[in-house]
């Protein structure tokens, strides 16, 4: 049985998010997050990554991103909460998610989507409802997540 089921979100009022069917201790490992491997080459040219949607590029290497938003990808319905339970792991060119909290039977499993802070964030607003919201998907020191708007902006800044 999965340890997650879709359902509609409580987050994203307007979609879907997954769900814990049963109790989760730390440390589990819930679901690859899978895609297509593309080169660095290929998402830097692609108008794709470069619009306002939600982004689920992820950075693998010097060489290699990894696009989530695809179909099979179960993964991406996860949504970002400023007080999430879960986290994005990798290793080579494998990513997926892992319970960073014991979860409870019913709750639904978020991670921090890791956006680095830019004048653009306002295009992300984050609507998580934790304590400690910031109203926005931002975080400083992000790893995984890229948003090509931002680094281009980033590099005509520098
Ligand atoms: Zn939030």
């Amino acid at each position: 049985m999965n340890l997650y089921r879709i359902k509609k979100s409580n987050i994203d009022r307007n979609g879907k998010g997954l769900y814990a069917t049963k109790d989760i201790k730390e440390g589990t490992k819930i679901i690859d997050y899978v895609g297509k491997i593309i080169t660095k080459k290929k998402s830097d040219k692609s108008e794709k990554f470069d619009n306002s949607k939600p982004i689920y590029l992820f950075d693998l290497n010097n060489k290699y991103d990894l696009d989530g938003d695809v179909s099979w990808n179960t993964a991406r319905l996860i949504n970002h909460s400023c007080l999430n339970n879960c986290e994005y792991e990798g290793k080579g060119l494998k990513l997926w998610v892992v319970a960073i909290k014991n979860i409870k039977k019913g709750e639904e499993l978020t991670c921090d989507y890791g956006f680095s802070y830019d004048t653009d964030y306002k295009q992300f607003p984050c609507s998580c409802g934790s304590k400690n919201c910031a109203g926005f998907i931002v975080r400083a020191g992000s790893r995984w997540r890229i948003n090509k708007k931002f680094k281009k902006n980033q590099r005509i800044s520098r």
